[in-house]
């Protein structure tokens, strides 16, 4: 990342809401689920699945998490009345974690219970290290009586193998992706090599135990590790899918499907985009470019009430 995109980065709780808006716009497929399924349609035309996520973090009223889980109950059904290609992910902390964790447990479990109706499966996406131990408490209890869940590890945690280790021995279904929270050095590995490692470690534990792997990453030194291990495991394509996000390298999308693999986009939608839009900004290696085009075009994009 260039010095400009670095102070950008900094500044980013600076920049008005609807700059950001009009940067973020290409991670987001928009603020209702009309426009996300439209997306899951483009996307299906070219070959790809799709995972929606319905934006929105931290909630702390019950009230907001019971609709949170409506609203996915209700995603779930169109999907099937639709026959799309797309399953859902879903976030702990909007569905009540921090408020009563046995309440976010039955919101996951009616949406589990929907979604195992249709056919469907439903990914927990993992949040910061604050979260991870409930979070795999509810994942362990809820995929014992349904197999149609699963959950993300996380190569930047120093925790990661040993979650491999522990994993439920059959039917287990894992999204590998490197993290995006900041986190103590204590307990995540910070080196970028180090990661990567740490990934393509966790890769081959997952792959030799016959576990389904989501391969998240947008990074082709990962890609391309990825898909040599998978050739050296003579791993079946129905055991694993590539995993990116929308509005991110869409050639190595291209390249990846146009070599045979499966691959599925998370597509995120919903009022609450600024947090997500965020993260995504500051993973952009192009965000001052962007953000001072924003300004300069004054067009497109959320935010802008
Ligand atoms: C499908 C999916 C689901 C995810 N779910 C979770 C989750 O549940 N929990 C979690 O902590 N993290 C999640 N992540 C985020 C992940 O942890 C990483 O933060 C993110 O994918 C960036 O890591 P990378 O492997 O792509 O490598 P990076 O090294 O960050 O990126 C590789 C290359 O991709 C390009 N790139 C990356 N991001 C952008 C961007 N925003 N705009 C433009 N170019 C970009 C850059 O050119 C960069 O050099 C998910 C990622 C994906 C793809």
């Amino acid at each position: 990342m260039g010095l400009a995109s670095w102070i950008i980065v900094q500044g980013l709780p600076l920049v008005p809401k609807a700059i950001v808006g009009r940067v973020a716009s290409r991670y987001v497929a928009g603020e209702k689920l009309e426009d996300a399924l439209a997306v899951v349609e483009k996307l299906a035309v070219e070959g790809a699945m799709a995972t929606l996520d319905l934006l929105g973090e931290e909630v702390s009223e019950r009230s907001r998490a019971a609709a949170a889980a409506d609203e996915y109950e209700r995603m779930i059904e169109t999907i099937a009345a639709r026959r799309l290609p797309s399953n859902v992910s879903i976030k702990l902390s909007s569905l009540g974690l921090k408020i009563d964790p046995i309440f976010c447990r039955e919101n996951v479990e009616r949406i589990v219970a929907t979604a195992a109706r249709h056919g469907n499966f439903v990914r927990i996406d993992m949040e910061d290290h604050t979260t991870t131990e409930a979070t795999l408490a509810i994942y362990r209890d809820v995929f014992a009586r349904y197999d149609n869940l699963g959950v993300v590890f996380q190569a930047y945690m120093r925790r990661t193998l040993a979650d491999i280790a522990a994993l439920p021995p059959a039917g287990a279904n894992v999204r590998l992706c490197k993290g995006i929270y900041i986190e103590p050095r204590t307990i995540a590995w910070k080196g970028q090599e180090t990661v990567r490692l740490n990934f393509l470690q966790a890769l081959e534990k997952l792959l030799e135990r016959g576990t389904y792997v989501g391969i998240a990453t947008h990074d082709e030194h990962l890609a391309c590790g990825a898909v040599a291990l998978l050739e050296r495991l003579a791993v079946p394509r129905e055991r694993y899918e590539f995993q990116m996000l929308l509005g991110v390298d869409p050639e190595l999308r291209r390249i990846l499907l146009a070599g045979g693999h499966r691959l599925r986009v998370y597509v995120p939608y919903g009022r609450d985009w600024y947090p997500y839009s965020t993260r995504r900004l500051r993973e952009n290696p192009e965000v001052a470019t962007n953000v001072l085009k924003a300004m300069i075009s004054g067009r497109g994009g959320f935010g802008r009430g």
